[in-house]
C-alpha cells in the first residue's frame, strides 16, 4: 500500500555497482547507461531492468577498478535512487521497494536529501535565511576580536595570497559583503605562464613568479588532482568542488573517483574566479595611492606583484600590512595599508613570511612532514604493471580507460627506538602522463614536483616517494627552533643543487643503481624534466636512515607492483615540499592566531592543509569564521 511505501521514501544509495568496460558509457560520467541499470536492477531484485526509469538514478561516483583481485577490470559506480521517481512504475511492481533493506556499504537509506550547493548559493541562502538578523552596511557593528568597527564602515580585510586557501577565504568574505583586498606577490596566470615558460625553456627564474608564487598559488601549474584525504563526501569538500564547477571545472570532477583538472583547465578557471571576485568589489591593490576596480582585460599588472613584507601591529593587534612592489614595475617601493584583520594564506614556500612572523613573536611550531625523491617511469610501464593486457587500450586518456596511476605505502621501523612512531614511506602527488618540474624559488636551491595537463598524455608517469620526518630528525642534523624544519628542507635543496651542478640541473640515479648504491653511467633513461639531469649518487643526499627507508620501501613497492624497479625508472632529487614544516597555532573556532590578534593563518603554509582541496576548504572555513565574528553569518555549522 501507499502507507507501506512511504516508509521507504527518500533516497537510497547503491554502492559498488560494477559495469564491464565494453558496456560502459565511457566519458559521459553522469549518464545512467543500460548496463548500469542492469546492475541496479540486480541489487534491487527488480526483474526487468529496462523498465527502471533512468531519471530516478543519479551517478554520485565512478571509478575504474583494475585491481588484480578482480576477475575482470570494470567501472565501479555509486548511484543515488529517488524513490518518488519510481512511483510512476506500475503499482504491481512496487513490492521490490518494500523489500529494500539497508546494508552498510551496499545499499543505504537517506530519508531526506541533503542538497549541497556551491559556496555562492550556500551564502546567498544563508543571507536570505538570516535577512532579519543581518544588518546592512549602515548600522553594522562588528564583534571581530572585540574590536569595534566604526558603525558606518564595512570590515576591511586583507587576504594575503591567492592560492586555493586565499581565494576561497576571499570568496566567502566578499560574498558576505566584506571589503576584501587580495594581495598576491606573484603574477596573474597570463603573465605567470610566460614566466614559467622562461624558466623551463631558458632557465630564467623569476623569484616572485614561478611554480610556487602567482595567481592560483602552488597548485596552478600542477597536476590539479582534486583527491583529498579529508573526506570526499563531506559537505565542505562537495561545496568546494561545486564552486570549482561554477568557475569552469568539468562536472565530471563531482563524480570521478579520482578527480583531476590539469594545468590547462586551471588557468581559465582562475580567470573566472578572479572576475567573480572583482564583480563582488574585491579590491585590487594597484599602486601607492590608487585602489582601482579593474576588469579582466586590464587586470594583469594591477592585482598582482604586491608582496606583504611586514605586518603593522599596534597594541598586540594586527592593524595593517606593509606592501612592496615585488615585480619592480608598479612604481612604488613600500606602502602601509590599514586593515581590520589579515588572513595569511601564503603557502609553505614563503619562508620570508615565517621569518617576519617570528619578528612579531608569533608562535610557530615545527611539524612533521616528508622528504624524498621523485621516481619516473615510462607511462606505458605503469599501464602494463596495473592493467596487463588492457594496457593496449589506454590511448593517452582518449579511450575509456584512464592512464594508470598507483598509490603505495610502506611502514618502516624507526632506527632509534620505539618511543617515536614508525616512519612511513609513501607515493605522493603521483602524476600519470605528467612531467617533473622545478619548484625552486631560489637558484641556489633545487626542489622538484610533478604536473600534468588534463589529457595526461605525456609518455611519463612520476610520483614522489617521500619518507616522514619529525622535529627529532631536524635536531639530529643540528637544526633547532621554530624554523628547524625549514632549515632541514633547505639543507637538502642546497645539496641537490650542488649535486646537479647548478642551472637547475637535477641529480638523478637509475632506481636499480640506487638500490645497489652505485652511480648510474650510461643507463640513465630519458626524463620528462626539461632543464637537464646529471648522474649522481643520491645516497649522498639524505641521512642514511632516510636513504635506507627509501631502499626498503622501493623493494616492497616492487613486490606490490612487479616491474617498479626497472632499468627504465629514474629517481630525481629532491622532493622536500610535501607539506608545511611549520604550524602557526590558531584558535580552532575563530581561526585567529593564538599569539597575534587580528591574524588569521590559513591553508598549507599555516600547517592546516595539504593539497588543493583541503587548502580551499580551510580558507572557506576561515572565511565563515570571520564572517561569523562580524555577525554576518548566523548558522552554527
Ligand atoms: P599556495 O597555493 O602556496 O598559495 C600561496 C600564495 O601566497 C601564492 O600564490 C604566493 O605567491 C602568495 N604569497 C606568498 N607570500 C606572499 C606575500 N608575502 N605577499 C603576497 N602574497 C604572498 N595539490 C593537490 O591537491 N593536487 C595536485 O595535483 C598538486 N600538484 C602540485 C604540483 C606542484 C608543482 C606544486 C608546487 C604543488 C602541488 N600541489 C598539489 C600542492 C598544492 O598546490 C598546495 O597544497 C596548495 O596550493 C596550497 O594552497 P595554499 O592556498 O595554502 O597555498
Amino acid at each position: 500500500t501507499q502507507t507501506d511505501i512511504d516508509k521507504f521514501k527518500g533516497f537510497w544509495r547503491l554502492f559498488k555497482l560494477g559495469v564491464p568496460i565494453d558496456r560502459d558509457a565511457g566519458k559521459d560520467f553522469l549518464d545512467v547507461s543500460d548496463a548500469l541499470l542492469e546492475e541496479v536492477a540486480k541489487v534491487l531484485e527488480f526483474p526487468v531492468a529496462s523498465m527502471l526509469p533512468p531519471e530516478a538514478f543519479t551517478v554520485l561516483r565512478k571509478s575504474f577498478d583494475a585491481r588484480k583481485s578482480q576477475k575482470e577490470p570494470k567501472f565501479v559506480y555509486t548511484v543515488e535512487m529517488d524513490v518518488d521517481k519510481l512511483l510512476n512504475l506500475e503499482p504491481r511492481t512496487w513490492d521490490f521497494i518494500s523489500r529494500l533493506e539497508p546494508k552498510i556499504g551496499v545499499i543505504e537509506h537517506t530519508p531526506h536529501e541533503k542538497v549541497i550547493g556551491d559556496l555562492i548559493n550556500i551564502i546567498h541562502n544563508n543571507k536570505k535565511l538570516n535577512q532579519d538578523k543581518v544588518k546592512g552596511e549602515n548600522g553594522h557593528t562588528s564583534s571581530l576580536n572585540s574590536y569595534k568597527l566604526p558603525s558606518t564602515k564595512k570590515a576591511k580585510i586583507a587576504v594575503v595570497g591567492s592560492g586555493p586557501s586565499g581565494l576561497f577565504a576571499a570568496l566567502v568574505l566578499a560574498e558576505f559583503g566584506v571589503d576584501v583586498t587580495l594581495i598576491e606577490r606573484g603574477q596573474p596566470v597570463e603573465k605567470r605562464g610566460r614566466d614559467i615558460g622562461a624558466l623551463v625553456v631558458r632557465r630564467i627564474l623569476q623569484t616572485e613568479s614561478n611554480f610556487c608564487f602567482g595567481e592560483g598559488g602552488a597548485g596552478t601549474w600542477s597536476d590539479g588532482k582534486l583527491v583529498t584525504r579529508i573526506g570526499r563526501n563531506s559537505g565542505s569538500v562537495l561545496s568546494v568542488m561545486k564552486t570549482l564547477v561554477r568557475f569552469g571545472a568539468p562536472e565530471s570532477i563531482l563524480v570521478d573517483g579520482k578527480p583531476h583538472l590539469g594545468t590547462d583547465r586551471l588557468i581559465p578557471l582562475l580567470r573566472n574566479f578572479r572576475q567573480h571576485l572583482q564583480d563582488l568589489g574585491c579590491q585590487c591593490h594597484f599602486s601607492v595611492t590608487v585602489t582601482v576596480y579593474v576588469n579582466v582585460t586590464t587586470v594583469s599588472d594591477s592585482l598582482f606583484g604586491s608582496r606583504v613584507d611586514d605586518l603593522i601591529v599596534e597594541n598586540g593587534h594586527v592593524v595593517g600590512v606593509n606592501v612592496s612592489d615585488s615585480s619592480g614595475r608598479l612604481g612604488f617601493s613600500s606602502e602601509k595599508l590599514g586593515f581590520d584583520a589579515v588572513v595569511l594564506a601564503v603557502g609553505h614556500s614563503a619562508r620570508d613570511v615565517y621569518q617576519m612572523l617570528l619578528s612579531h613573536n608569533t608562535e610557530l611550531v615545527p611539524k612533521d612532514f616528508a622528504v624524498g625523491l621523485r621516481i619516473e617511469h615510462p607511462q606505458e610501464s605503469i599501464n602494463i604493471i596495473q592493467y596487463s593486457k588492457l594496457a593496449n587500450e589506454v590511448r593517452s586518456g582518449r579511450g575509456k580507460i584512464p592512464v594508470a596511476d598507483y598509490k603505495v605505502v610502506e611502514y618502516v621501523k624507526r632506527e632509534d627506538n620505539n618511543d617515536t612512531p614508525q616512519r612511513s614511506c609513501y607515493s605522493f602527488c603521483m602524476c600519470p602522463g605528467g612531467q617533473v618540474v622545478v619548484t625552486s624559488i631560489d637558484a641556489s636551491e633545487l626542489c622538484i614536483n610533478g604536473m600534468s595537463f588534463s589529457r595526461r598524455a605525456s609518455k611519463w608517469a612520476n610520483a614522489a616517494l617521500a619518507v616522514t620526518v619529525s622535529p627529532k630528525d631536524f635536531n639530529d642534523l643540528g637544526f633547532h627552533g621554530p624554523l628547524a624544519g625549514v632549515d632541514f628542507q633547505r639543507e637538502f635543496e642546497q645539496r641537490a643543487a650542488i649535486m646537479g651542478g647548478g642551472n637547475f640541473v637535477v641529480p638523478v640515479q637509475n632506481v636499480k643503481d640506487f638500490m645497489d648504491n652505485k652511480l648510474s653511467a650510461s643507463n640513465i633513461p630519458s626524463s620528462s624534466y626539461r632543464l637537464g639531469v646529471k648522474a649522481a649518487n643520491l645516497h649522498e643526499l639524505f641521512p642514511v636512515h632516510i636513504t635506507e627507508a627509501l631502499q626498503h620501501s622501493i623493494m616492497a613497492f616492487d613486490q606490490e607492483l612487479p616491474g617498479f624497479i626497472s632499468n627504465d625508472a629514474l629517481l630525481h632529487g629532491v622532493e622536500t615540499r610535501t607539506s608545511s614544516p611549520v604550524q602557526i597555532p590558531r584558535n580552532p573556532d575563530t581561526f585567529e592566531s593564538m599569539s597575534l590578534r587580528g591574524l588569521y593563518p590559513v591553508g598549507e603554509g599555516a600547517g592546516y592543509a595539504g593539497g588543493i582541496v583541503s587548502a580551499a576548504v580551510d580558507g572557506m572555513y576561515a572565511g565563515f569564521a570571520l564572517a561569523k565574528s562580524l555577525d554576518l553569518y548566523k548558522a552554527d555549522d
